[in-house]
């Protein structure tokens, strides 16, 4: 398998050699081969070249099996060269859209020993994955602006909801709970109020889950999702849902699970036309950048993900349970969970693990 690496800025820096370094205990405890190539892509980058993603680039990304993605991000203080959102929107929203990562994938899972700020709430009633819709809704960029600059101004910024794109993220959903044997799919919108998109997602939604006999189905709106999320997460299995709101809903899923440091993600073409990508949820946390104690959990989870897309079943589960080990003991725990630990040392429990 050929993967393209991108570390971007800040502690997508420190994170992504981690990840590698866990990659390759894996590779060679399950035997598989792979390569990498390094895209210095991001904020830094930018300001050395003025280059963000051109189309070349953004081509031959496409071409590889996988991505492995750090974050991208410039750091608010002093890089006021940098328009703001240029960043995001011409490297991490490009890929996004035009490599048609449809599907973004994110699991929320407490694991033992990872603290939660929910009360009463422990391992084994947060396991649900998000089936984030990743390239319409209100993301789109359709929209403008009228009388701009005046008092009478008026933004428009217009929903898009294709029945095409509508359909495949419904799809997945059931797929995913089809092949990882969950039991229940919960489509999480806003029909009573968005009476147009919504009626179309809810009525694709009717018609797909009647091929799916077997998986028990629900529908919850998104402000209800987000009490129900905090008071009994239990309920949740499988969730698909809108680009937007799967957007809210999972960092508030990453809170749950322990925070950013705990959250990983997919951004999944699964026609497997162009590559897709794997990437931490937070972004480049210019904050604690450079003190080498980001945490390198959600990233090893990334990295899982991408070897279970890459037919890796076993190098991934065998990831996965070595975080899980790894977290459940405090000494492993960085400053984000309440402990001293270094990214590096981390990464060293957990490659061990994997190896053994
Ligand atoms: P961006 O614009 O790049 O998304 P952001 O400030 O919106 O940046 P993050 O970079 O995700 O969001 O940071 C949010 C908070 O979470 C920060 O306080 C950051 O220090 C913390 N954080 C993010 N990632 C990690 C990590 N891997 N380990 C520990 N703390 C983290
Ligand atoms: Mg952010």
């Amino acid at each position: 398998m050929n993967i393209a690496v991108m570390p971007g800025d800040g502690v997508g820096k420190e994170v992504v050699p981690e990840g590698l370094k866990v990659l390759k205990a894996a590779s060679e405890k399950f035997g598989f081969k792979y390569t990498t190539k390094d895209f210095p892509h991001g904020a830094e980058h930018y300001l050395a070249t003025g280059i963000t993603l051109p189309e070349a680039d953004l081509k031959e990304l496409g071409s590889f099996d996988a991505i492995l993605f750090g974050a991208v991000g410039a750091d608010p203080r002093g890089n006021a060269r940098i328009p703001q959102g240029l960043i995001e929107t011409d490297i991490l929203l490009k890929m996004r859209f035009e490599l048609d990562q449809y599907i973004n994938l994110r699991p929320t899972r407490l694991m033992p020993g990872v603290p939660t700020p929910l009360a009463n709430i422990g391992p084994g009633d947060i396991d649900m994955i998000i089936v984030r819709e990743n390239t319409e809704g209100l993301y789109c960029q359709n929209g403008g602006f009228l009388y701009k600059n005046t008092p009478h101004e008026v933004a428009n910024q217009i929903e898009v909801t294709t029945r095409h794109g509508v359909e495949r993220a419904i799809r997945y959903a059931f797929e995913y709970a089809k092949q990882y044997k969950r039991k229940k799919v919960t489509l999480v919108a806003k029909t009573n109020v968005l009476r147009y998109a919504h009626n179309l997602w809810m009525r694709a939604f009717e018609e797909v889950k009647k091929e799916y006999t077997g998986i028990e189905t629900d529908y919850h709106h998104v402000d209800a999702c987000t009490m129900y999320m905090v008071t009994k997460p239990k309920i949740y299995d499988v969730v698909v849902t809108t680009n937007m709101f799967g957007d809210i809903i999972t960092d508030l899923g990453a809170a749950i699970q322990g925070g950013m440091g705990m959250a990983a993600s997919g951004n999944l073409n699964p026609t497997r036309k162009y590559a897709s990508m794997f990437e931490p949820v937070h972004g480049s946390a210019p904050d604690i950048a450079g003190k080498g104690y980001a945490n390198p959990i959600a990233t090893f989870l990334s990295v899982a993900m991408m070897l279970d897309f890459l037919n890796q079943p076993a190098a991934a589960a065998a990831i996965n349970k070595a975080c899980k080990d790894v977290v459940a003991d405090k000494a492993n725990h960085t400053r984000d969970l309440g402990g001293t630990a270094s990214t590096s040392q981390v990464g060293d429990a957990v490659k061990k693990l994997v190896a053994s």
